[in-house]
Parts: C-alpha cells; structure tokens; sequence
C-alpha cells in the first residue's frame, strides 16, 4: 500500500443539491463543475424537463417517480481510464439494488441496469479535459426508477422499463436508495482510485448480461458489426467475435448494442 496516495484519497462528500425542477441534472452540474463545485457534488432534480440518455435521447423523468441526479467527480486517473467510471457506478447501483430487493439485477454494457430483462436504470457519464489532457471533471449522471407503475410509464416504455415499485410492489423512499447508493459509490471510487480497475471489473463481469451473448453493433441504427461478446478490456471497452473469428473493439460512447 502506498501510504502517501492513501493519505490523499478522502472519503467522497456528499454535498447534495435539490432542485424542484430541471432540464437537466447534467447540465447543471456542468454549471456548478465550470464555476468549481467540489468534487462530491450532488445536484438532484424532482423532475427534469429534459433529461438526457445517451445519443441525444430522451430519458423520462417525472415529478416524484424517481431519482434523477448528477454526480461532480474530479478523479485522479489518467483520462484513458476516465470511462471506467460509468462501469463503476453501474456496480454500485446493481449492488444497492439488489441489497434493498434481494432479486437480480444485470448490467447491460454499458451503461443500463435491468431487471428482468427491462431497464430500471440508466447512466450518462460525461468528462471534461483541462488543457494538458487530464481529467478537469466527470459528470456522472443517474436515473433509477422508483415508485412508477405501468400507466407512469405509458404504453411504449411499459414495455421496456421497470421501476422498483413494479418489481416488488415496495414504494421506496427515494432518498433512502440515494443515501445507499452514494456510500456504496463512494466506497468503490475510493477502492478504485486506490487499487485500480481489476476488482470493479470482475464485480461488473458477475453482472453483465452482455457477455457470452451474441451482440449486434450500430452507428446511427446501422448495423456496422455483430458476433458473440467476449469479455470487457482495461478500458471498459467490449470485446466481440464476429463469425470470421476476428475480434472487433468497441468503446461505448459512439454505438448501440442489442443484447440481453
Ligand atoms: P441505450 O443505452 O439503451 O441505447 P440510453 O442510455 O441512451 O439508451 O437511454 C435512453 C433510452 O432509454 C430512451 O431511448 C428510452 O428508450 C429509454 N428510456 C427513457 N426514459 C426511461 C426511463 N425512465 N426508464 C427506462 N428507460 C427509459
């Protein structure tokens, strides 16, 4: 253990902000990150007029339902292991989830929790250089569906999207999920800051539902690429098998995988 880099690695603080209403909690967290906000950061909103997926896309979110937040992280990696964060956090909600329900929760690569095979999560990490190309920030933003039923959802999300309360028929207090999963995150960011990717990476393994799976790759709803996924490299990025037994490498800010 290298004491002098333990030393320098302090808890995460949890300096929460609640907003009745936002476009986006990303975006405001941006705001805050850009006038200098702690790293520890929380903005929450009851509603986002706008909240964003990956892609551009649209991520619902209602007054009451879910959580809707964003975190402001300042990590001390290199930036090439900046995407690393979206697979840990989408370990520590997989683990939170499953502690407060006790069913089985599968992180679809790599950025989706699912539950039965229906989104209950999503996560939109985004990351900002400084001008010698570190890590200036790392917004990580987070939407876990609560207490939504199928008429919240309507029609065609009913069909892919989950929420706690469909799950077990439990209303969960959304704060008590937010306390639980900001020390879970806060534990796992300190373990990877101080001992690295490996152990992050096994836990999101025992969770995929992606690997040993057959995938189709697209850009822009083409499908560029398919075969069998095989493992996730150092950098978060997916391994696939196509038919020809080449390996294709794809890093998941620019593609969509149909899986699981
Ligand atoms: P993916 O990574 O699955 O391609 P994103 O992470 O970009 O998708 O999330 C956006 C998509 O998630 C939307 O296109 C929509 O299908 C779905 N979606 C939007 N809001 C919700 C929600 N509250 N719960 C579950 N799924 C949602």
């Amino acid at each position: 253990m290298d004491r002098k880099k333990f030393a320098q690695i302090k808890p995460l603080s949890q300096n929460l902000q609640y907003f009745a209403e936002l476009d986006s909690t990303n975006v405001t967290a941006k705001e805050f990150a850009e006038k200098g906000a702690a790293e520890g950061t929380v903005i929450q909103a009851g509603k986002q007029l706008s909240g964003k997926g990956r892609l551009g896309r649209v991520w619902e979110s209602q007054a009451g339902k879910g959580l809707w937040f964003s975190m402001i992280l300042r990590p001390t990696v290199a930036a090439e292991y900046g995407a690393q964060i979206t697979l840990l956090t989408a370990v520590a909600v997989a683990r939170i989830l499953q502690l407060l329900t006790n069913k089985n929760f599968a992180i679809k690569w790599p950025n989706d929790i699912l539950l039965d095979g229906k989104k209950i999560c999503g996560i939109l990490s985004e990351m900002a250089l400084d001008v010698e190309g570190d890590i200036d920030y790392t917004i990580v933003g987070i939407g876990i569906n609560i207490n939504m039923s199928s008429e919240d959802f309507g029609a065609q999300l009913a069909a892919t999207a989950t929420s706690l309360y469909l799950a077990t028929g439990i209303e969960y207090e959304r704060e008590q999920v937010l306390r639980a999963f900001l020390d879970e995150f806060g534990r796992l960011y300190s373990h990877w800051q101080l001992h690295g990717f490996d152990d992050i990476r096994r836990s999101w393994l025992q969770y995929s539902c992606t690997l040993g799976h057959k995938v189709v790759v697209k850009d822009n709803d083409e499908e560029i690429y398919s075969g069998v996924a095989e493992d996730m490299d150092d950098y978060g990025s997916l391994l696939v098998r196509n038919a020809a037994g080449e390996i294709g490498s794809f890093d998941f800010g620019e593609i969509s995988i149909r899986s699981c």
